[in-house]
Order: C-alpha cells, then structure tokens, then sequence
C-alpha cells in the first residue's frame, strides 16, 4: 500500500492551509448539542497553530442540497470552537467566493477561520472541477481530517486534492493507523462481532471478514436470516428470506477460508417489540410460531465471551440484539463489557465502529476501554469491505 502523506511531511510555517473537518454536528435550538466532532479536530487545529499555519476549516453539516439555508449554518459551532481552542476564531459566511478570498489572505500565523456549510453549493457533493479549484484558490495546502467522509468523492474531499499538495490529518491518520492494525495484519486469533438488523446491508463486510478473521459472531436480526438458511424456524422473527442463498454462500466462503462462523445457540424471544414486553430464553431453534428473537441468549453470550478471551484482535460492527429496548440489551451489555475488559487488561485489540455501534458501547460502558472506536458510518464500513476510498487514494498521490 502506498504511504500517504501526512501533516509531519508538511513545511507548515506561514502556509495557508485549507482543512476539511467532520462538523456534522447535531444541533438543538441553535445551539451545538454534542461536540465530540469538534473536539476530534482539535489535535489537527493545535498542530497547524503550533507551526504557524494560517488555518480555513471547511465542512458539510445535515443536508442542505446544494441551497442556502440558515438551519444548516456552520456559525453555532464558531464560539464552541474558540472556546476549545482558547482562540479567537473568525466565522466566515461563504466557502467560496471573494469573503473566503479575502479572509484567507487575512489570517495571521495561527490564525484560524470557520467557512460557511460547503454543501450551501450543488458543487461539493457534484464534485465539480470548478467549485473545487474555486475552494482551493486561495491556499497553499489541503489538509484532510474528516474519515467520515473520505469515502465520497466530493469536491472538498477529493476535488481539491487536484489542485494542493494534500496531507492526512492527525485524526484521519489516527483512525486508518487502527483500522490498518486491524484488518491488514492482525494479530491473530482474529475474531469479529456483527450484528444488526439485515444482512442485505452488510454483505460486502461479512463477505470481506471471512477471508479475514478466524472467527465471526453473528449476532442481532441478521443471525436470524442465517438461522433460517440452515432451516431453523425463527418464527416472527425479522427475516431476509431473500437473502437465504446469501447467507448460504458466506457461510460456504467461510469454509473455504477457515473461518468459524458462531451463531446463537440460544435466544431471547417476546411477542412484541417493545420494552419489557414478556419474554423467555429458549434454544434458538425452539422458536414459537408467534415470537420473535430479540436478542442473543446467556448461553450464546459466554460462547461469545470465551471466543473473545482465546483472541488477540477484535472487530465490532452493530449490536447483538435490539439494545435499545431492555432487557434486549444484554447479549450486547455483556459482551462489549467483556471485550472492553479484556482490551484494558493489555489482552485483546478491540476495533468498533460503524452507525449503532458507537451507541452500543456508550450504553454498555464498554467505549472508554476500546482501543480504538470509530465515529465514521459508512467509511468504516467500506473500509472494512476493502475498497480504496477516493478521500485516502487522494492523499497518495
Ligand atoms: P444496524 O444499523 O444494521 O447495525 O442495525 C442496528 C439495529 O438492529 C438496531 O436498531 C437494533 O435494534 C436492531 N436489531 C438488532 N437485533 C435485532 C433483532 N433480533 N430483531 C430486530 N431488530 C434487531
């Protein structure tokens, strides 16, 4: 794999340096109600400043489609982010244009501007050559800190990237140096954990990690489908009948690869979706006609727990059962916990990430104790895949 560039390779100093951050951030009432995004940048920020950058932070947030519109505006996170930074920090209506022009020749060493939404241009998500090179005019460097994102080919993702020298930033570089821990040479025993609701959404990932991993846990509505493809009856359970042949041929994939697929041995089952609807652990393929599985069972859990003790490199996608209504929580409870300890412990590289997921182990207590766990949705989920994201290749060249 070639190497990409990073911030270390860049001369800094009185450069102006335009870098794409992740600052999709949610918003209540106009104000930021989560900063995790911002906080991430900070690294990236603190370093350019250190080495007398001039700085132009550039990023999308909801999805505006290419119009302006004030609900989508980047100007609440302007006073969180200079009181993270303890800088005085200058919102800059426009990504584009002569207000960028003029802002970005008028930063100091140091200094450091917030441009308005990209996506207030059709330009960004068309990738359109001229909206990139007109987002790239006025700086000497293109920083990218946004994993999130770098498996769009956008025009402040990739665009630019024809048009300035390109370097990956410290959080970007951070996360692929994980995923890279992870997935092209792991320390072995390699296990993984999906789960979810559908295996028609993670073919690709589950198709990827059998030739990757010695072992895959199954977990969440998508065991079900398998569960089905083998000829068990689960019941009203959620069911991809579709995707039987699917499931047939990435357990036969597996085969050929030497990888153990687990899949629940027993199950939580209930009548109704919902909190603390009655429910029984049965054997997973004792199943009534008029229940559905929600979760794994505690049997399942220990077999999980004893794959995750045996191995040295672990890798999280989705939760195990409908964790958001208890007690259809507890396969994932339990098992994150049990993966988080083993990672504190110095015994185990534990890799998450993917949409739920970071949920999953918020409300298992288990995310502080993760090596490493990823924000990123869909770039780490084509990570996983092993596509080449057009953010990263950009930053070979
Ligand atoms: P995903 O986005 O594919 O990772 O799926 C996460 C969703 O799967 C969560 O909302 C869970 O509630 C749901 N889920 C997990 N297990 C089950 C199950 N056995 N039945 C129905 N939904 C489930």
């Amino acid at each position: 794999m070639t190497r990409i560039h990073r911030l270390e390779d860049a001369e800094l100093a009185g450069k102006r340096v335009l870098v794409r951050v992740d600052f999709n951030v949610p918003l209540k009432d106009g104000a930021v109600a989560d900063a995790s995004r911002i906080e991430a940048a900070l690294p990236t920020i603190r370093y350019l400043k250190d080495k007398g950058a001039r700085i132009a932070l550039i990023s999308h947030l909801g999805r505006p489609k290419g119009k302006r519109a004030e609900e989508f505006s980047l100007a609440p996170i302007q006073p969180v982010l200079a009181e993270l930074l303890d800088t005085p920090v200058l919102f800059v209506p426009d990504c584009v244009g002569d207000e960028a022009r003029q802002a970005a020749e008028g930063l100091m060493q140091g200094g450091v501007a917030l441009f308005e939404n990209l996506r207030f241009h059709e330009g960004e998500e068309a990738n359109d050559p001229a909206f990139a090179r007109a987002l790239a005019e006025p700086f000497d460097l293109f920083v990218e800190d946004a994993f999130s994102v770098s498996h769009r080919a956008h025009a402040s993702t990739e665009g630019v990237t024809h048009h300035l020298p390109a370097f990956a930033g410290k959080a970007l570089a951070r996360e692929i140096d994980h995923l890279s821990t992870v997935l092209r040479d792991p320390k072995r025993p390699m296990m993984a954990v999906i789960g979810g609701a559908k295996v028609s959404t993670k073919i690709d990932v589950l198709m990827a990690l059998v030739e990757k991993a010695d072992i895959l846990a199954i977990g969440g509505g998508m065991a079900n489908t398998f569960m089905s493809a083998k000829g068990i009856d689960v019941g009203k359970s959620l069911n991809e009948p579709d995707y039987a042949d699917t499931a047939r041929k990435i357990m036969d994939a597996a085969r050929t690869h030497g990888c153990e697929i687990m899949l629940p041995a027993d199950v939580v089952v209930a009548e109704k979706f919902e909190a603390n609807a009655p429910s029984r652990t049965v054997s997973a393929d004792r199943v009534g006609q008029n229940e559905m599985i929600l979760d794994a069972g505690p049997e399942s859990v220990d077999a999980i727990a004893e794959a995750i003790e045996e191995a040295s490199t672990l890798l999280w996608n989705g939760p195990l059962g409908a964790f958001e209504i208890t007690p259809f929580d507890t396969a994932t409870v339990e098992a994150a916990k049990y993966a988080a300890k083993q990672a504190r412990a110095g015994k185990l590289v534990a890799v998450a990430g993917g949409g739920d997921t970071v949920a999953a182990l918020r409300h298992a207590g288990a995310y502080e104790d993760f090596t490493y766990v990823s924000n990123a949705g869909g770039a780490f989920l084509e990570w996983v895949e092993g596509r080449a994201l057009p953010g990263v290749e950009a930053l070979k060249r």
